[in-house]
């Protein structure tokens, strides 16, 4: 079977094409990101089936992003028969970039000018056999929305597919072509495969290259050493993309014919929704406001203020409907789905008998785990249903493109924000979306901060200790405040770890502004009904057997044969009791008869989040968390939220993050981050309320020096400029 990828831009309208070609169903993205790992369908042309890949959009074959290296790779070492380069025809010279480097890959190529409607409509045409010739590859025009022009793109690529292609490049001339030449010839000796792709990588210092050829990386410094170029000194990287885009400026520009030179001043729609929406000074309120109402309607539990402001009195009680308040539609299913699974609890328990065994195990260990994890589905889908809107009319893009500034400062850019967000909800989706991040170090700090951005399923924690403190009438205070601390803590560990460990510079931040559209409902349930079996079946595996552990742990002794215990004689209250002696200075560990509950609750917590409060209510008995937060007093209880909001996130985040870093050595590290970043700031925490007169003297000096340093820089700075 021949094997066939699809490669362009992001945008360019591979995924559409690629469901005309195959009849799937693939995500249709409109950001980057949204295809990361490739996936393959088969299209049945006239002479036999042929497998089509979707590689994810790139603009080039940079290795600074992981998408970028998943194509390289796949065209390098999988060797497709044919190459099909996908070229949004209204972009025709930005697209023809990445056109140019997979030219210099020995591999068959077809280019695909898609877009051919919206080409006609705006009046523009290309030149195709002009543009063919000058290329010296097949062009045929497409449009991948009306299936237009694809069996004739087809039956030229099976034609293409079969006939050998010499690399070929535009950099052949002046002292820039002269050193590729050597270079080639010297790798073609070796016997490397592409030997004029790889040839000028290594010019342009490609990272992935320099460890592969080390031999020939010696002869281009040597090259290198008295070269200099008038405006880009010794920067191949530069040197190189110029010159491409002043070949592709020449040679195949004019193949382009606009219809007239557009109007300028005259605004599209975009455009004027983009004059709000990306205002210097609006674009933040406007987004802080939107953001706030997807969380209102997501979360709240009086969702007209009805009770806030005394129209409904407290004692408004409906069931699924509300207390002292109408609740959110998600809130609503929640309480539902709550019932529900109430309902099957006590009817398993009637039907399995009381106090047995099995009874225990099902309903207080399986049952009560999974449940407490499956009531939060209604509001994760809700979230992630506003944010796929968001995504889909385009407003995400911009989004990353207003935080970009800010962000920069910490060493991320304005991409890293949308993962981020992302994690309020939970953090395995923010996790995975920082695929789109193209800085490997960047992605790596987004991924360890994650967990600080405190997410749906720690919201019972907060809930249920804020009620306790100071006789309840500060509990949307403190629950703000352990949200601001998360947000305050990434800040500050993002910038240390961006200055002391994982140094370097950015890459420029290129991201088109797609026109905004309407999103389309049926790519919308697509990806809600991917996301909710990716949750039921997380829900089915690690979350159910990692109940039935806690179970035996709590219930057994470690003499597990005498049979079932009381919990405060079990293995885990005996680990607890023991573990207990690490948190006394952070306050928690210090009450002999609460302090291992305590502990014991964070460490279940490692496996979900949800089940802190689970446990504890477990462990405490009658007490309840009341008892705790009485024992412990405020100061160990605010230690305590703040060890449970910052330490290891829940196993399903671990797993995430293992399957982004794609190494242990990285996983460790961020697992001994996230522990002792948790751990120094509780005991700040716990100190910082005990002694907080000596907290203020501390934060005074720390302000002093701080801008005592920074003038002292600044002197130094002026007397340098002056000599
Ligand atoms: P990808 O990022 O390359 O996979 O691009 P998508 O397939 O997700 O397409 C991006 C956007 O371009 C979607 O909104 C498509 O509907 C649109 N699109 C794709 N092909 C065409 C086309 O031929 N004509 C028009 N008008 N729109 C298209
Ligand atoms: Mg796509």
């Amino acid at each position: 079977m021949l094997k066939m990828a699809l490669l362009g831009n992001p945008n360019c309208g591979k995924t559409t094409l690629f469901n005309a070609l195959t009849g799937s169903t693939a995500h249709v993205g409109n950001w980057p990101g949204v295809t990361v790992d490739k996936r393959s369908g088969t299209y049945k042309g006239s002479e036999g089936d042929i497998e089509i890949v979707d590689l994810p959009g790139i603009y080039s074959l940079s290795p600074y992003s992981p998408e970028e290296v998943v194509a390289r790779n796949f065209i390098i070492d999988e060797k497709p028969d044919c190459v099909i380069n996908i070229i949004d025809a209204t972009n025709l010279e930005r697209n023809l970039y990445l056109t140019t480097q997979i030219m210099e890959i020995e591999t068959p190529i077809i280019c695909a000018l898609n877009f051919k409607d919206a080409l006609l409509k705006s009046g523009d045409s290309i030149d195709t056999v002009l543009l063919e010739k000058r290329l010296g590859v097949p062009v045929v025009e497409i449009s991948a929305l009306k299936s237009d022009g694809i069996k004739e793109l087809m039956d030229k690529a099976v034609i293409c597919s079969k006939k050998r292609r010499n690399a070929s490049t535009l950099l052949a001339e002046g002292a820039l072509g002269h050193i590729i030449n050597d270079i080639e010839i010297a790798m073609k000796y070796k016997g490397v495969d592409n030997p004029l792709y790889h040839a000028i990588r290594l010019v342009e210092n490609d990272e992935i290259e320099i460890k592969m050829h080390k031999d020939e990386l010696a002869m281009v410094n040597e090259y290198k050493k008295d070269f200099k170029d008038e405006v880009f000194g010794n920067d191949f990287e530069a040197l190189v993309a110029d010159a491409r885009y002043d070949k592709i400026e020449s040679e195949y520009s004019v193949t382009l014919k606009r219809k007239e030179k557009h109007v300028s001043g005259k605004l599209t729609r975009s455009d004027k929704i983009d004059k709000v929406l990306t205002h210097k000074i609006w674009a933040i309120p406007v987004f802080l406001l939107i953001m706030f109402l997807i969380f209102h309607f997501t979360f709240s539990e009086d969702l007209f203020f009805l009770g806030a402001l005394g129209i409904i009195p407290e004692s408004f009680d409906v069931p699924v409907i509300g207390t002292g308040g109408i609740n959110s539609v998600p809130v609503m299913l929640m309480n539902l789905v709550d019932m529900l699974c109430e309902s099957i609890s006590g009817g398993v328990t009637t039907l399995l008998g009381e106090g047995t065994w099995y009874q225990s195990l099902i309903v207080d260990g399986i049952f009560a785990g999974v449940f407490s994890v499956l009531t939060f589905l209604p509001q994760i889908l809700f979230l992630f249903l506003f944010l796929s809107i968001l995504e889909d009319t385009g407003y995400m893009a911009r989004v990353a493109f207003i935080w970009d500034k800010l962000f920069k400062k910490l060493g991320m850019s304005g991409k890293a924000f949308l993962p981020l967000l992302m994690c309020f909800g939970c953090a395995v989706p923010g996790m995975m979306a920082t695929k789109a991040l193209e800085n490997e170090k960047e992605r790596r700090i987004a991924i360890m901060v994650a967990p600080f951005f405190s997410c749906g399923a720690k919201l019972p924690i907060w809930t249920a200790f804020a009620m306790h403190l100071f006789g309840g009438n500060a509990t949307e205070f403190v629950i703000y405040g352990i949200y601001i601390l998360g947000i305050v803590i990434a800040v500050l560990t993002s910038f240390i770890l961006k200055k002391f460990f994982f140094k370097g510079e950015l890459p420029p931040f290129i991201m088109e502004l797609p026109t905004y559209h309407m999103p389309r409902f049926y790519n919308l349930m697509l990806r809600l009904w991917e996301k909710m079996k990716h949750f039921l079946i997380k829900a089915s595996t690690i979350i159910a057997s990692s109940t039935i552990v806690i179970w035996f742990l709590s219930n057994f002794s470690f003499a597990f044969w005498t049979g079932m215990v009381d919990s405060s004689e079990s293995m885990l209250s005996m680990i607890g009791r023991v573990l207990r002696w690490l948190f006394v200075p952070a306050g928690f560990g210090m009450s002999a008869d609460y302090g291992w509950m305590c502990v014991v609750g964070s460490f279940t917590g490692l496996i979900a989040k949800e089940m802190v409060v689970s446990t504890m209510e477990v462990l405490t008995a009658e007490a309840g968390i009341l008892g705790v937060v009485t024992a412990i007093g405020w100061q160990a209880t605010f230690a305590f939220m703040a060890f449970n909001l910052l330490s290891i996130p829940c196993m399903a985040a671990v797993a995430a993050a293992a399957g982004e870093f794609g190494s242990k050595k990285k996983l460790f590290g961020a697992i001994g981050f996230w522990l002792a970043t948790s751990y120094v700031v509780s005991v700040a925490v716990y100190w910082c309320c005990t002694i907080w007169w000596l907290a203020l003297v501390l934060a005074v000096i720390v302000t002093v020096t701080v801008i005592l340093l920074k003038m002292r820089k600044r002197k130094i700075k002026k007397e340098v400029e002056i000599v």
